[in-house]
């Protein structure tokens, strides 16, 4: 029985959609319809049908937007945080969570996970919270277990010491790699076949960071490659290499079959 859900927090890279700077096609669609805006990559695992209090969750990183994605899913507590990397996009809401260690869980450090150098460039930036946060260097092809589910930590191509986690229920294998260039060859083997592929897809059209992110079509074609029967799109910038909004994208996606997907703040499925 799949008794876990999966929730995509947020869905983006960088810089959002919209974009407070920005008026292309595809910021003016967001805001015209909130629920294609996108807030910055992150993601949660929490089991199913428990009271909230009871309810074990662990989340993947702390983005900027973290305390208006916490709300919007209706979250009171946090159990572990795992990090891939120590960017601002995906680290810069983990000031929420001091007042979650001083005021709920009374003082008792929050587990986070990172690997060594991303711990030291999040500790760089955080420092004063040093106090509130119980951290453990994961070492790559790690496994971590919380609440059942396994979480293995696979290098991938972007800033030294980025993971993508392998998430294993007793059901489904998916992989979660929200920035990636191509993947390592230990890390596609590690990930050939899974039930779900949610993976950067930055760039649409033109890659011109092709060491560090994939465009939707390498997105596509390397989950196609790997045989993932799913392939979530995340990371999405919307605005480069050139706008596409959301309906022009998945009228694209239809080629496809229903088997690629585009993710959306908010939605949860279970694994
Ligand atoms: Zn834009
Ligand atoms: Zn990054
Ligand atoms: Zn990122």
């Amino acid at each position: 029985m799949k008794d876990h859900l999966f929730t995509f927090m947020g869905t983006a890279a960088g810089c959002g959609v919209p974009s407070f700077f920005c008026d292309c096609p595809a910021c003016t669609e967001a805001r015209a319809d909130p629920t294609l805006a996108r807030g910055d990559c992150g993601v949660m695992i929490r089991r199913a049908g428990l009271p909230e209090a009871q309810t074990p969750t662990l989340l993947i990183d702390t983005p900027p937007d973290a305390r208006h994605q916490l709300l919007r899913e209706g979250v009171r507590h946090a159990d572990e945080v795992l990090f891939t990397h120590c960017h601002f996009d995906h680290i810069g809401g983990l000031g929420e969570y001091e007042y979650l260690v001083g005021l709920v869980r009374g003082g008792q450090p929050l587990p986070v996970y990172a690997s060594p150098a991303a711990r030291d460039g999040i500790m760089a930036e955080f420092h004063y919270m040093d106090y509130c946060l119980d951290f453990t260097a994961l070492k790559p092809f790690a496994t971590h277990e919380f609440d059942g589910v396994r979480y293995t930590a696979l290098p991938v191509t972007h800033a030294p010491g980025t993971y993508g986690y392998l998430i294993e229920t007793d059901e489904v294998r998916l992989f979660y790699a929200s920035d990636t260039g191509p993947l390592p060859p230990e890390t596609a083997r590690a990930v050939a076949g899974v039930d779900i592929l949610a993976m950067d897809a930055t760039f649409w059209k033109r890659n011109w960071n092709a060491d560090a992110h994939h465009s939707v079509q390498e997105c596509i074609e390397e989950g196609l490659a790997l045989e993932a029967n799913t392939i979530y799109l995340t990371h999405l910038c919307m605005h480069y290499d050139e706008p596409i909004t959301y309906a022009e994208l998945t009228d694209y996606l239809k080629r496809y079959d229903g088997r690629v997907k585009v993710a959306l703040d908010g939605m949860t499925f279970p694994i």
